[in-house]
């Protein structure tokens, strides 16, 4: 995706007050009425319709008419709100490269005023989703989850969370450093995707370590859930990092010996087939339940010791409640279940009643200067 943000540079005031007044309308409307934009905007010499046109020109608005005239962010109206916001914040001064591209997310250079380059994450997901359920339900009585600026902000509230918990305990993860509405900054990792290492100078010592790390996760009680060559950096000293952290699962989690026991044989595999490893299959008698799924018998999850507890009061510092984490869990469960069936009612029924708490009345919304 194109991330033109030279953009950035000619909007003006309204033009961010317009774009927010449209986001906040999004909390009820996936289709937000002209009407309503402009009561939110509250602009000073009025002219809503004028910065309208000027935003969907730069495609960071999406007109809708089928129904009634609305408007809606785009990707890029969400994204340029994020980074209005932290450069407004000093997180960082210019955006460049891609660097990044993943299923459900959009990864760039950013750079500080002191020159030092960060990793911006662009959240995305629910993409799928969206799509799915886009012409089935307009006005939202519910906040829905299915919307994809909530789950897409979930999404980085989680990553920032976890990341920093994480490396609260000394886990090789980036440094998290800000996080706004989908975006999340955090360190660049020097190196690479494992996935495009074809050569190790200790095969064995970098397997041990990662499978280190799936193991001291359980002990704190997390589960990656995406444990594999994509998510694991490596660079030239073989230095590990790990990555990518929105779905991780307790230990405590229903299919919590599943997500594990993947995570391990993702590593397994990769080793075997890349650096033609081999290993000695020894089942954990004590475990029946394991005897076959997991070559390394001694991994078993039932064996490993909990008791260093989830970081819970790490993850409740940085503002990610059980509550999001279970909307978000229920999403990417759900995801998966419709992947192949992703119009599905049941999609929408199962989306529409999450977050139900949460109804807002737009009639009181309306945006203060700290808004743009
Ligand atoms: P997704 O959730 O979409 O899979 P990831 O977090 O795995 O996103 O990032 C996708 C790719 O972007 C990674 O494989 C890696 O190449 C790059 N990337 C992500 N975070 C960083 C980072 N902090 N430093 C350097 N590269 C990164
Ligand atoms: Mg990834």
């Amino acid at each position: 995706m194109k991330l033109d943000v030279d953009v950035l540079r000619y909007l003006s005031k309204d033009d961010f007050r317009v774009l927010t007044a449209v986001e906040l309308g999004m909390r009820n409307h996936e289709i937000v009425p002209i009407e309503l934009i402009d009561r939110i905007a509250r602009l000073k010499h009025g002219g809503t319709y004028k910065v309208l046109k000027n935003l969907l020109k730069h495609k960071l608005l999406h007109h809708d008419s089928s129904k009634y005239d609305g408007f809606r962010l785009t990707y890029l109206g969400y994204d340029f709100l994020a980074i209005k916001t932290m450069v407004n914040k000093g997180v960082f001064v210019a955006v460049g490269r891609q660097i990044g591209v993943g299923k459900e997310s959009d990864i760039f250079e950013v750079a500080t005023e002191d020159g030092t380059v960060l990793a911006m994450k662009l959240h995305r997901l629910g993409r799928v989703s969206f799509r799915a359920v886009k012409s089935k339900r307009d006005y939202l009585r519910h906040r829905s989850s299915y919307n994809w600026l909530y789950l897409s902000r979930l999404a980085a509230l989680k990553e920032f969370a976890f990341m920093k918990a994480l490396e609260t305990h000394g886990f090789p993860v980036p440094q998290a450093i800000e996080h706004n509405r989908h975006c999340v900054i955090m360190s660049l990792v020097q190196g690479y995707p494992f996935v495009q290492v074809k050569q190790l100078q200790n095969p064995e010592t970098v397997f041990e370590t990662i499978i280190g790390i799936i193991i001291r996760l359980a002990e704190h009680g997390l589960i990656h859930c995406d444990f594999n060559e994509f998510n694991i950096m490596i660079d030239d000293e073989e230095k590990i990092t790990v990555i990518d952290f929105p779905q991780m699962v307790s230990v405590s989690h229903r299919n919590a010996k599943m997500y594990f026991d993947r995570d391990v044989e993702c590593i397994f595999k990769f080793f075997r087939k890349r650096f033609n490893m081999s290993f000695q299959e020894s089942i954990d008698d004590n475990d029946d339940s394991d005897k076959g799924k997991n070559e390394a018998g001694k991994l078993c999850f039932s064996s490993i010791d909990k008791s260093a507890g989830v970081l819970d009061k790490e993850l409740a510092a940085s503002g990610f409640s059980k509550k999001d984490d279970e909307d978000i869990q229920r999403f990417i469960e759900c995801e998966v279940e419709t992947d192949t069936n992703s119009d599905s009612e049941e999609d929408v029924d199962l989306a529409s009643n999450l977050n139900e708490a949460d109804d807002l009345n737009v009639d009181s919304l309306h945006l203060s200067e700290q808004d743009c």
